[in-house]
């Protein structure tokens, strides 16, 4: 459904937007995603992120990461691409290039780079992801990110990161007729972007009062996403929708259908790292 009214909630279902690409398409035509990396010994979130936002179609991915930390990516890494960035002056100036289309930010990045590359990605209006460190970055002082957030955004986060950012609402969860649905349209509305509020029950919404909802219990449940990493494979593969040029509300709501439908494809065992390589099955099962 396009408009639901406000008080009306979707059910999470098969990505209804084709996800092959076209005989005559081209890489550069299929987005270039940019996911941005904490430094040596913690660049496996990025990682995870990259190669999922690669697996969903983005046509480029590049990790951007400290000089110390680019080694360690390279010896790991084949077809994600690699660039050295500092800090949130630079990546302004890596913004200048118009075809880096979505971003990622948050997974391992650590918290003081956080604040430093969260405004400088939010300067330049992509379609964006925030997970993780980006959130918990401003939870002493949320207005400060609010007040940066554009349309293009989306919040991934899980209870604890929900907590920092919007106490009263977490707080509002623990009352019996405030449902997960009411607070993470609450948080879009605060926001004024998209929120997927994760965990065995996974809600998106956006500002307009839209939600869907990705059911613990639902056909496409998948108990074994609650492993380590897990998320950050998420906001990977809502950027590599974003870049692909799905809209915000929609590359989540597929993004958690497809992260799920891949740890049901493997199955007990999942590790984070099984997700990404999962993805392939999932498409061709799509149809
Ligand atoms: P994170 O805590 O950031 O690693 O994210 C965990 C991911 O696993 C989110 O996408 C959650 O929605 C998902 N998840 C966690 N527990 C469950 C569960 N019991 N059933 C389905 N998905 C889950
Ligand atoms: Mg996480």
């Amino acid at each position: 459904p396009q408009d639901p009214a406000p008080d009306s909630v979707q059910l999470v279902a098969r990505p209804a937007v084709f996800l092959g690409k076209s005989a005559q398409g081209h890489k550069y035509g299929h987005g270039h995603a940019l996911v941005l990396s904490g430094g040596a010994g913690k660049g496996g979130a990025a990682r995870l992120a990259a190669r999922a936002a690669l697996r969903v179609g983005a046509g480029l991915v590049t990790i951007a990461a400290p000089q110390p930390a680019i080694a360690e990516h390279a010896a790991q890494l084949n077809a994600i691409m690699l660039t050295a960035l500092p800090d949130g002056y630079s990546l302004r100036g890596l913004l200048q290039d118009t075809r880096l289309n979505a971003l990622c930010l948050g997974p391992g990045l650590g918290q003081s780079r956080a604040q430093d590359l969260v405004p400088a990605a939010l300067w330049g209006r992509r379609a964006t992801v925030l997970d993780a460190d980006a959130l918990s970055a401003f939870a002493e002082d949320p207005p400060l990110l609010f007040g940066q957030l554009h349309d293009k955004v989306v919040l991934t986060p899980h209870m604890g990161e929900f907590r920092r950012l919007f106490p009263d609402l977490s707080e509002r969860l623990h009352t019996p007729a405030y449902s997960k649905i009411e607070a993470a349209r609450a948080a879009a509305a605060r926001a004024g972007c998209v929120v997927l509020l994760k965990g065995p029950d996974t809600v998106i919404a956006d500002p307009s009062g839209r939600a869907a909802l990705h059911a613990a219990t639902g056909a496409n449940a998948a108990p074994w996403l609650a492993t380590a990493g897990s998320g950050d494979v998420l906001a990977g593969i809502i950027a590599g929708l974003m870049a692909r040029g799905f809209a915000p509300f929609e590359a989540a709501a597929s993004g958690a259908w497809l992260h799920a439908a891949a740890a049901r494809a493997f199955g007990p065992g999942l590790i984070a790292e099984d997700l990404p390589e999962m993805l392939p099955q999932v498409f061709r099962d799509l149809g």
